[in-house]
């Protein structure tokens, strides 16, 4: 009973609920409630996918495949320059769509390497217009895999088939995006947060022949990572007329969050792959069943290396697990650990209030002092480089989109500040300036400070600027 108070409309009495029961037509009080709910109900066109106004989170997903069909120019490796030989398992990018009380918030993540070359600011365009979103309401992010394709959208550089494959990339997330914002229903959310060693830090600490150190790519043990495994589970509430049968809430979704370069495979591959966070949402797929869709999220991951890292190569040796799969198996047996655990959902507008599933989001574009690349000491006023920051609050889950690739200290630094429950750390987000590395390492070196086009005292901004706009939520 006590559900039907909640639900009953102004102006109708618990006592002329009890005389409704009394007479068998309590069923006519689901209808009145339900059809005066839908009357209050307003919407707002938005380019065909309506925008509702009324009360209680909703969401609707969609996964679209983004393989190449055609051999591309595959990205993150200068030194790998002939075109992809094969598949070895599909790229796809997947889109959550939420929204409450006319406010929207679109996660899209996609298995390619980023949003690099302008194709962020040309994306986001597109689709912000095309959905009339504002600028916080998109998280259009990538896992950063280096076994994809490079998109472009530079007519006079860019492979033809990279750029054909760019343009079909356009009208897939299109397609996705309008499918998720169509295809809603209610539901309610939840997170967990779980731990794994699949991520190593790779900033080494070498000696050279006369003793003199420098730090390289490879692996270093001690050096900090974030080892978080944030998880977040959506359901399909049952039917209030079925609540308290047998039975369960259905899962249509599992996000994940996990801060790890996606290069178990270097740049001697020449197969298409996901990698190591591609795989992992593969297998949380096949686990769940094909119906779930589980993107993935790289955290913050500039330093941080899968602990095989840039293999020439998937291992087809008798008896030998392909490392990718390996890992990728390992970290997606964590998601689903972390899910299974997550008891209490919230966020469903009929059942629980609906500020526990309200969305807030905000963006900013920052200018921050910059340096030369490959340069660590610098002229005093050389030009800022622009960042792209992102942030919402889907109730008590926060999100925070960098347009960089962050180093892992500063991610972990804007988790502590933030004044959220859980805080997903969404890199390769909304743009990519570049590596962020912190102050501090800037004294190491190392190739993310060389390549690195952003002044020591950048991520100090960064994490000041983040922690205010997830406070002002
Ligand atoms: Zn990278």
């Amino acid at each position: 009973m006590r559900e039907v108070f909640d639900r009953l409309p102004k102006g109708v009495s618990i006592g002329q609920v009890f005389s409704l029961r009394q007479t068998g037509t309590i069923v006519i009080v689901f209808l009145v409630c339900l059809f005066l709910r839908a009357s209050v109900v307003q919407s707002k066109e938005s380019a065909g996918v309506l925008r509702k106004e009324s009360i209680g989170l909703r969401a609707g997903t969609a996964k679209i495949d983004i393989t190449p069909e055609k051999s591309v120019k595959m990205a993150g490796y200068s030194s790998r320059t002939g075109l992809s030989t094969g598949v070895h398992d599909p790229l796809s990018a997947r889109v959550i769509a939420f929204e409450n009380n006319g406010k929207r918030l679109v996660l899209v993540s996609t298995d390619l390497i980023g949003f690099t070359g302008g194709t962020a600011e040309h994306f986001r365009k597109v689709i912000l217009e095309q959905f009339k979103l504002e600028p916080g309401e998109l998280f259009l992010s990538a896992i950063h895999t280096h076994a994809g394709p490079s998109p472009t959208i530079d007519e006079k550089e860019g492979h033809p088939n990279n750029l054909e494959y760019t343009k079909t990339l356009e009208t897939k997330l299109i397609e996705a995006i309008r499918k998720s914002l169509n295809d809603m229903s209610p539901v309610q959310i939840g997170a967990g947060v779980g731990y794994s060693p699949v991520g190593a830090n790779r900033r080494e600490l070498r000696f050279d022949s006369v003793g003199d150190s420098s730090i390289k790519l490879g692996r270093n043990p001690y050096g900090p990572t974030d080892k978080e495994v944030l998880v977040m589970k959506l359901v399909k509430p049952l039917p209030a007329e079925l609540s308290g049968q047998a039975g369960d809430d259905t899962i249509i979704a599992v996000l994940f969050d996990y801060a790890t370069h996606a290069t178990c495979l270097g740049g001697k591959n020449y197969v298409i792959s996901g990698d190591v966070l591609g795989l992992a949402e593969q297998f949380v797929e096949k686990i769940l069943g094909q119906d779930v869709i589980a993107p993935a999220f790289a955290g913050a991951s500039g330093n941080i290396d899968p602990w095989f890292r840039v293999l020439p190569e998937f291992n087809t040796e008798p008896g030998w697990v392909p490392e990718p799969v390996l890992l990728g198996t390992m970290l997606g047996e964590e998601v689903v650990h972390v899910l299974r655990d997550i008891g209490k959902v919230s966020g469903g507008g009929e059942i629980n209030p609906p500020d526990e599933g309200r969305i807030k989001t905000a963006f900013a574009t920052l200018e921050l002092p910059g340096k030369p690349r490959n340069q660590i000491t610098m002229e005093k006023d050389f030009p800022a480089t622009s960042l792209n920051i992102t942030a919402a609050r889907l109730g008590d889950i926060a999100f925070v989109g960098i347009g960089a690739e962050v180093l892992t200290e500063i991610g972990m630094s804007i988790k502590a500040a933030s004044p959220y429950k859980h805080t997903f750390v969404i890199t390769h987000c909304n743009g990519s300036a570049g590596y962020l590395p912190p102050k501090h390492l800037y004294i190491e070196g190392g190739y993310e400070i060389n390549s690195s086009p952003f002044a020591p005292q950048a991520a100090d901004i960064v994490v000041k600027q983040a922690t205010e706009m997830l406070c002002g939520l």
